[in-house]
């Protein structure tokens, strides 16, 4: 959905991106790639590989995507299967993202931050984002969304102390599943030890989550260009 020549359009530059330097950082929502050239990409790689979700992620921020809602609805229609969006979640306070989102099965939503300060050195967001608006935006989502909300932490040596601040955040969104994660792809940043994971975990006790080391790896088919496949599925 966020397709462009060259770099990546985000609302974010985190420290940890695995696609590398945010070359233009936005939050203007527009057209990256028309609903039509979506449908006949998704149709085309629909006849090559068995997938049991299609996943709306891509070279930057999809709720950047104006069209994202239609295209969920069409890709839908073309796969017949779940529809899934990874988010940085720094939008959703909008409602008309909110709006899209609701069209999709599965929303996996970021937040890696617990406060202003963190927020700013990890994600390195737009200069018109706050972590608060983040965080109602997901609240509100929370409560209107029918779907699979999961959340996802990303764990690296500047959130590490706060992960207790970071279980009481996610506490209050009160998603279906929290993902607690460290950059295990190709990243500028170290990423934690199962060790520190684990030591992690602890505050997240009593809610339904899931670590990055102890989660089952699903199998990725290479039935097409792994580039394309990337474009339209991204199997964490
Ligand atoms: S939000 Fe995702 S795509 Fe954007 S900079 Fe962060 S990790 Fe990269």
């Amino acid at each position: 959905m966020i397709c462009q020549e060259k770099g990546k359009v985000c609302s974010f530059d985190c420290v940890y991106c695995s696609l590398g330097k945010t070359t233009e950082l936005a939050t203007r929502r527009r057209v990256f790639v028309p609903t039509v050239l979506v449908a006949r990409e998704l149709k085309k790689v629909m006849k090559k590989v068995e997938a049991d979700v299609v996943t709306f992620s891509g070279t930057g921020e999809p709720t950047l995507a104006q069209n994202l809602g239609e295209a969920i609805k069409v890709a839908k229609e073309i796969s017949g299967l779940p529809i899934a969006v990874l988010t940085n979640s720094s939008l959703m306070v909008k409602e008309e993202v909110r709006m899209d989102l609701t069209q999709a099965d599965i929303v996996i939503g970021e937040l890696d931050a617990p406060n202003e300060e963190v927020f700013k050195r990890i994600n390195q967001p737009h200069e018109g984002l706050l972590l608060a608006d983040t965080i109602q935006g997901m609240k509100k989502f929370r409560r209107e969304f029918k779907g699979k909300f999961a959340l996802e932490i990303m764990f690296v040596s500047e959130n590490k102390p706060f992960s207790q601040e970071l279980a009481a955040i996610a506490r209050a969104i009160d998603p279906d599943e929290v993902q607690i994660n460290t950059p295990l792809r190709p990243s500028p940043i170290r990423p934690l030890t199962p060790e520190e994971l684990k030591e992690i975990q602890r505050d997240f006790e009593g809610m339904n989550f899931l670590s990055v080391y102890e989660a089952k790896k699903p199998e990725v088919k290479k039935a097409v260009g792994l580039k394309k496949l990337q474009v339209l599925k991204r199997v964490e």
